[in-house]
């Protein structure tokens, strides 16, 4: 590794679970389907991909549930239920993590929305 990549460390709420990643964000996103909707209960979701082999779990382990059998596989903390991951199956080749989970989320701004057309109606965000 050259080094100098940045690492971002997250987790949940409970501190079960920990990680942390070694490469790039492959980008960072608004996610307005109403199955992210149910999974976390908030209005809109926004995510950051990485590569599956550019992130690491340091502590615990991430529970997951098929949303849509062989098709969407979404972690979360087992004991405190945090909602952190989403995948794209079959695969994964790349892990979306709830951008929340990492402790700074301030770095990672979203610069796309998908699933506008699913977009709660009251809901108002800035343009990315
Ligand atoms: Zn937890
Ligand atoms: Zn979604």
């Amino acid at each position: 590794m050259s080094g100098t990549v940045e690492q971002f460390e997250g987790g949940c709420l409970c501190g079960a679970v920990r990680f942390v990643t070694t490469g790039e964000p492959k980008g960072v996103y608004w996610c307005h389907c109403q199955s992210c909707r149910k999974h976390t209960g908030a209005p809109v979701s926004v995510f950051v991909a990485f590569d599956c082999d550019t992130y690491r779990v340091t502590k615990g382990e991430i529970s997951k549930f098929d949303s849509t059998p062989g098709q969407t596989r979404r972690g979360f903390c087992a004991r405190c239920g945090s909602t952190l991951t989403c995948e794209s199956l079959p695969g994964p080749t790349i892990t979306h993590f709830h951008v929340g989970a990492f402790d700074q989320a301030v770095r990672l701004r979203p610069t796309r929305q998908y699933f506008s057309e699913e977009r709660l109606p009251w809901l108002h965000i800035a343009e990315a």
